[in-house]
């Protein structure tokens, strides 16, 4: 396989070659940092836009590799997802969320809901349901205490498989959301179809949502449909309290972002939680 690989990188230009190494060599270091507690799950808290208060927290995988320090998923998450170790890497992800989950409910400090995203490689495999089912099972939190986030593009993979997979982790009680909603390409009967919990508008359109009156008017046609279909709709990557307010006048539900603060390591989050107190 190794002689195949390099008969391969031969076609590229110099750069895609650099590249192409670069992306192997990360892929190995990301296989060994499995094994070696080099992951972290940070949290972002998602606070409603009228009452205040958090109603959940989303977590976000990081990378604290040892020479290079702090990666983020961006780098990392589209490699893993080429060489299908998000697969495994996605289990950890649903088992240290699940475990943090129990720890803050023991406490008495978990919200309503703990968001974890769910790479479409990881749906059109098999294995998720198994994966969750174990977790909640291990960790023993209420099912409607995880939700899993999903993008729109699940579907240019296995489409049948995919959603095998989210009808069934919708019989395991798990909240279903709808990530980076606008980007992508789903339609009202897909929307209706899925049954999901949760419509995040993408945050592309929440930061020129004052400036683009384009944008805006997609922001609140968003969150009509959302709640046209009966869900909360969480509006991401809210910066400043102009799209706040913006985003209340459009009767928009909840809000996550830099404003309300940044994602968090869990025992900052744990004290962000301790201490929170609505505005
Ligand atoms: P996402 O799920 O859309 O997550 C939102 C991203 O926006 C996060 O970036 C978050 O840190 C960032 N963000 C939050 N508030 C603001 C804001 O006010 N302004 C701006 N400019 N950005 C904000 P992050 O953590 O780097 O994650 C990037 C993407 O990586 C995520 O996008 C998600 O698609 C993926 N990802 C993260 N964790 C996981 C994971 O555990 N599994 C999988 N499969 N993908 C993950
Ligand atoms: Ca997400
Ligand atoms: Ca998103
Ligand atoms: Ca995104």
């Amino acid at each position: 396989a190794k002689m195949q690989g390099r008969g391969i990188l031969r076609f590229f230009s110099p750069e895609l070659t650099r590249r192409a190494k670069e992306r192997v060599a990360l892929n190995a270091d990301l296989r060994r940092a499995l094994g070696r507690e080099e992951l972290r799950l940070h949290y972002q808290p998602q606070i409603d836009l009228f009452s205040g208060e958090i109603v959940g927290v989303e977590a976000l995988v990081r990378w604290q590799h040892p020479e290079r320090g702090m990666i983020a998923p961006g780098e990392f998450i589209p490699i893993a997802e080429d060489s299908g170790l998000v697969v495994p890497l996605g289990d950890w992800v649903l088992h240290e969320a699940c475990r943090q989950i129990k720890a803050w409910s023991d406490a008495g400090l978990a919200p309503r809901k703990t968001a974890v995203n769910v790479s479409p490689v990881q749906l059109s495999r098999g294995q998720l349901v198994q994966s969750v089912k174990d977790a909640l099972e291990q960790s023993g939190i209420a099912p409607a205490q995880l939700e899993i986030e999903i993008t729109e593009s699940f579907v240019m993979l296995d489409r049948e498989q995919s959603f095998k997979s989210i009808a069934e982790l919708k019989t395991l009680g798990v909240r279903l959301s709808i990530d980076d909603f606008g980007t992508g390409y789903s339609s009202l009967g897909f929307l209706q179809q899925l049954e999901v919990h949760t419509l995040k508008i993408d945050l592309s359109f929440v930061h020129d949502m004052a400036t683009n009156s384009g944008n805006a008017s997609i922001v609140k046609a968003v969150i009509a449909l959302g709640h046209s279909l009966d869900l909360e709709v969480v509006a991401e990557g809210v910066e400043d309290e102009v799209q706040m307010r913006l985003l209340r006048s459009m009767r928009c539900d909840v809000m996550q972002g830099y404003l309300v603060s940044r994602p968090l390591p869990a025992d900052d989050m744990t004290r962000f939680l301790t201490s929170f107190e609505p505005a």
